[in-house]
């Protein structure tokens, strides 16, 4: 299936396609988690990206939509995607269209996951990653067994630069300016399904699947 998770920073995309990609046996794409290895790297990519990143602002449309058209063209991806924190421009949504037909193919579903404001801004200051393995957790909502490290692997836990409650209002603006049009964009294509993000991550992840199984049929 080639998936997009549409959704503000915080609404739950990456915990929901770490369980996902189990199920779809597809790859999971993330544009935020292939720049932050680029920067990790040191790569010249990386240092394009962290001086956006850092502020809460979008990477240029160019180099975002030319790190996916790269990734899609691997043959991994020819038996589909789910593709998380991309587009989240319409230019890039454009873009995405462009490539798939290229690529003689198209999206099945847009899962556009609700989470309201402040429940957002609690998740993302509150949100730890694995340095190893980039599992995902949270102080109070899902926390590790394992404390300070990650309990799948003992990797240490941190915190992102950009989860910090300075730059977390920045991101949310940014989401509501630049990628919330792609909501009526994609319910327009008659893809998109609304999921209400507020519930535990298990029903959030039910929902999904249903969603998913009802348009196979
Ligand atoms: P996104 O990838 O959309 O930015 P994440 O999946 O990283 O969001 O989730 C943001 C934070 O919220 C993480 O700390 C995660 O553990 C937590 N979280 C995700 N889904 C839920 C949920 N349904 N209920 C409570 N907290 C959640
Ligand atoms: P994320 O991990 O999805 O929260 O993304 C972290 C940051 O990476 C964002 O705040 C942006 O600076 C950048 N980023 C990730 N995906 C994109 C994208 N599709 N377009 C532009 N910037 C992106």
């Amino acid at each position: 299936m080639r998936v997009i998770l549409l959704g503000p920073p915080g609404a739950g995309k990456g915990t929901q396609a770490e369980k996902l990609v189990e199920s779809l046996s597809v790859p999971h794409i993330s544009t935020g988690d292939m720049f932050r290895k680029a920067i990790k790297d040191g790569t010249e990519l990386g240092t394009k990206a962290k001086s956006y990143m850092d502020q809460g602002k979008l990477v240029p449309d160019e180099v975002t939509i030319g790190i996916v058209r790269e990734r899609l063209a691997e043959p991994d991806c020819q038996k589909g995607f789910l593709l998380d924190g991309f587009p989240r421009t319409v230019t890039q949504a454009d873009a995405l269209n462009e490539i798939l037909t290229n690529l003689n193919t198209k999206l099945d579903a847009v899962i556009n996951i609700n989470v309201l404001r402040n429940a957002l801004i609690e998740r993302l200051t509150g949100r730890r990653v694995c340095k190893s393995c980039g599992a995902t957790y949270h102080i109070m909502f899902n926390p590790s067994k394992g404390d300070t490290v990650c309990e799948k692997c003992q990797g240490e836990l941190y915190q992102r630069a950009d989860d910090s409650i300075e730059t977390v209002g920045n991101r949310l603006d940014v989401y509501e300016e630049q990628t919330a049009p792609l909501i009526a964009y994609y319910r327009d294509k008659d893809l998109l399904i609304d999921i209400d993000g507020a519930q535990s991550m298990e029903k959030v992840l039910a929902d999904i699947c249903q969603a998913l199984e009802d348009i196979k049929q």
